[in-house]
């Protein structure tokens, strides 16, 4: 079984942890997560009584062993090192970032949305076409022209109104636009 040489990680030990809370972690064998037995919160994150506060495990297990986390920082489960757990609380797994490099990172909808180089409709996502919400989700800015102009449409459509619409951003005017300036003409 020597065929393979863990890549050296500071050697954090259960046993340099208070006794109640060590007594509740199971090391995963599979991906060596120190996975605490809590009873996790909606989120998934597991929290403990420690003198007095209540801590996230993973950032008391963290402060205990590894030292404090600098202020405004949110301790990542690192995919990159293996983490497969939110109750994983082993210092080794665990790294402070940026709260938005965290979500970044995440398979939610930030992190896979972050990565793309494209909206779904394969336009760039360049600093001009990219509106970013207050949530730091990205918005394609052609999408959103495209949508307004067919609410216009829509709308005008309905109250029986003619569009036409500018051939604006390499656009043709509508199909509807065109229908409605040949019946004029026709009539
Ligand atoms: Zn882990
Ligand atoms: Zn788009």
């Amino acid at each position: 079984m020597d065929t393979v040489s863990p890549a050296p990680v500071p050697a954090y030990r259960l046993e340099d942890l208070p006794g109640r809370i060590a007594a509740k972690i199971r090391v995963n064998p599979v991906t060596g997560c120190w996975e605490h037995q809590g009873y996790p919160e909606r989120r998934g994150y597991v929290r403990v009584w420690w003198q007095g506060c209540r801590w996230l495990v993973h950032r008391l297990v963290y402060t205990l062993l590894a030292g404090p986390i600098p202020d405004g920082l949110t301790l990542d489960h690192v995919k990159a090192r293996g983490c497969r757990s939110k109750a994983c609380c082993w210092p080794a797994h665990l790294e402070p970032v940026t709260r938005g490099e965290n979500s970044n990172r995440g398979d939610g909808p930030t992190g896979v949305n972050q990565r793309r180089q494209s909206c779904v409709n394969g336009h760039p996502y360049t600093r001009e076409n990219t509106f970013m919400r207050k949530e730091g989700r990205r918005e394609c800015r052609a999408c959103m022209r495209d949508r307004a102009r067919q609410q216009y449409r829509a709308q005008a459509e309905a109250e029986g109104r003619t569009v036409r619409v500018k051939g604006a951003y390499g656009l043709k005017p509508s199909v509807l636009s065109l229908q409605r300036i040949d019946e004029r003409t026709a009539s």
